[in-house]
């Protein structure tokens, strides 16, 4: 069986959707790219979390051939591939409908760089998209125009994607990202929220690409 690590993390960082409270039922996804062999592994569509094993996960090639898998891989399968051709510094993907990032997305606007530890792990505010047909081509292109070579974006009435280098560094953004877009939405009924300075964030940004974990 191919990728058999990777296969790993994506059925894993798949479960931990729900776990974090990003999605319900069989609702959101997260894949991993092989640039190697311009390979992707993802979960299959519809399969409730807890049936998710390494093993059903779907390999496809970058045009969204099955190279290994019985199961149809998820809807977003395109929006996925889309990604990973137009970003080659990215390893994984994770979309969700966690409900306060996407409460920012129904309403069109951008989740504010207005928490530090967001600024630390963004280094800018998330923006939205226009409104796009769902789990379509034209949701990738406006996912592209918008992320720039950002690290999350809103699609406009539906929910965030997130990109990191790899898949469990998508979750880990997009579950950050939820926790900020809960307390900024807690503080927005008390109070006018504002970003933190461009100058800040990227100080704030640069420190902690530094400074953060264990540097071997
Ligand atoms: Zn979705």
């Amino acid at each position: 069986m191919l990728y058999p690590e990777l296969r790993q993390e994506v059925c894993r960082m798949n479960q931990e959707l729900p776990k974090q409270g990003l999605v319900v039922w069989s609702g959101g996804n997260v894949s991993g790219v092989v640039r190697e062999t311009n390979h992707v592994v993802i979960k299959p569509s519809g399969v409730p979390f807890e049936e998710l094993t390494p093993e059903n996960m779907i390999v496809t090639d970058l045009d969204g051939h099955v190279i290994e898998g019985d199961l149809k891989p998820s809807v977003d399968i395109d929006i996925h591939l889309y990604i990973y051709k137009h970003r080659l510094d990215i390893g994984g993907i994770c979309h969700t409908h966690a409900p306060y990032s996407t409460s920012f997305a129904l309403l069109e606007q951008p989740i504010p760089a207005a928490l530090t530890p967001i600024a630390h792990l963004l280094g800018r505010s998330v923006p939205c998209t226009q409104y796009v047909i769902p789990a379509s081509l034209e949701t990738a292109q406006a996912i592209i125009e918008t992320i720039g070579d950002g690290k999350a974006v809103l699609v406009s009435r539906h929910g965030p994607f997130t990109l990191g280098k790899t898949p469990t560094e998508a979750v880990k953004i997009a579950t950050y990202l939820e926790e900020a877009a809960k307390t900024i939405h807690l503080a927005m009924l008390r109070g006018n929220v504002t970003p933190i300075p461009d100058e800040e964030i990227d100080r704030s940004y640069n420190w902690y690409i530094r400074n953060y974990g264990q540097k071997t």
